[in-house]
């Protein structure tokens, strides 16, 4: 195993896409999962908390930093583990680049993660938040996962029903996070059309070009434009994505609510629950195009925060708690905000 290049005060704002916050006091990159294990083993013995990254999309820091060490993840990987007439099941390095890898299965024919084109970061951040995106989340197809464990000090695999998912979340940024560090993962993919019915979006995007052979490239391209137009690129503007989850709420508060907001958008989560959009939440609270503390509520995108003049985590911390009291006070609602903090 190579010797890692341990780098000392290292500013967060240049590895995380929304460009703010302090310094970690460790920074390594790993490129093997028996470097990932050195790494966080070591931590661990020196007392020192680690922190998995990979693309920086989905994590904001603050102000004071990060007082451990940060492992970039940069195992790489692609290996088809196993071909039948019906589907393709292949294994990921964690340190592969998310979209990259979209645009290749999609290129071979494969349907199951074409919806999910564009989203940036890596393969192994994906089953962290349960990356999701038109109707397909990464839950849909992942089989297994292989991760350090730190508890056990082994590497391990887990199988899906493992991972505790559900809507933008797992058991690794829920009760274990912090205890895996993902090394790769397995998916199957299926050598059949994607099917409709797609997204109200997509299936807009599609009728309006006239697309009628709905081939996972076809959809990877759609759904390519779509975002395109509605989300800003983080290397122009800072910003995380989604800086809030869309809103899960009960039904029965849900009928109340229509009786003020009848065109208030949701989708059935089954019997009880709803979910209902926040950008539309965000934008009815009269926010959208708004900057407060430097930070831009996105005018295409309510949903998405852009870091255009913040000079710190505690302006970003100022304007999110300004939204979501709007949006307590106006629909009764607590928003949640989705990216993670170091
Ligand atoms: C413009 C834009 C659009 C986006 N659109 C979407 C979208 O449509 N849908 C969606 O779900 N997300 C979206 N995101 C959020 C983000 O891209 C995803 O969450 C992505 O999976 C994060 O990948 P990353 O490598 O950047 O993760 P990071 O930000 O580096 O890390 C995110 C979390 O995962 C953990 N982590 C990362 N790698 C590992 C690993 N190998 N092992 C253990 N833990 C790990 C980190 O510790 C951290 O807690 C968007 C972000 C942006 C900027």
């Amino acid at each position: 195993m190579a010797v890692m290049d341990v780098h000392t005060n290292i500013p967060l704002k240049n590895y995380l896409t929304m460009k703010l916050g302090g310094s970690a006091r460790f920074m390594t990159t790993v490129t093997s999962s028996d470097e990932l294990a050195a790494a966080c083993k070591n931590a661990t013995a020196q007392g020192i908390r680690f922190f998995i990254l990979g693309g920086g999309s989905n994590v904001i820091a603050r102000d004071e930093g990060f007082d451990g060490i940060v492992i970039r993840n940069r195992i790489l990987g692609f290996e088809i583990i196993a071909d039948d007439s019906a589907s393709t099941t292949v294994k990921l390095g964690a340190g592969e680049n998310w979209d990259e890898m979209v645009a290749k299965l999609t290129g071979m024919g494969l349907t199951g993660v074409e919806a999910m084109s564009a989203i940036p970061g890596t393969v192994g951040a994906a089953p962290v938040q349960n990356v999701g995106a038109y109707g397909q989340e990464i839950a849909d197809t992942l089989v297994s996962l292989e991760a350090y464990d730190s508890v056990s000090d082994k590497l391990v695999t887990l199988q899906n029903a493992d991972c505790g998912f559900a809507y933008r979340h797992s058991i690794f940024r829920g009760d274990q996070a912090g205890r895996y560090g993902i090394t790769s993962i397995t998916i199957r993919l299926y050598k059949s059309s994607p099917q409709p019915p797609f997204y109200e979006a997509l299936q807009k995007y599609l009728d309006e070009n006239g697309i009628t052979l709905y081939t996972p490239t076809a959809i990877r391209d759609a759904v390519t434009a779509i975002r395109k137009d509605k989300l800003p690129d983080p290397k122009l503007l800072p910003n995380t994505g989604s800086f809030f989850k869309n809103a899960i709420i009960e039904k029965w508060q849900l009928d109340e609510l229509h009786k003020t907001w009848p065109d208030m958008p949701s989708f059935d989560l089954g019997e009880k629950q709803a979910k209902i959009p926040t950008g539309w939440l965000i934008e009815q609270a009269g926010l959208k195009g708004q900057v407060l503390h430097g930070m831009k509520i996105h005018d295409k995108n309510a949903l998405v925060l852009i870091n255009e003049s913040a000079s710190s985590y505690s302006d970003l911390a100022a304007a999110r708690s300004e939204i979501i009291a709007k949006v307590r006070d106006t629909f009764r609602i607590q928003i949640e905000q989705e990216p993670l903090e170091i």
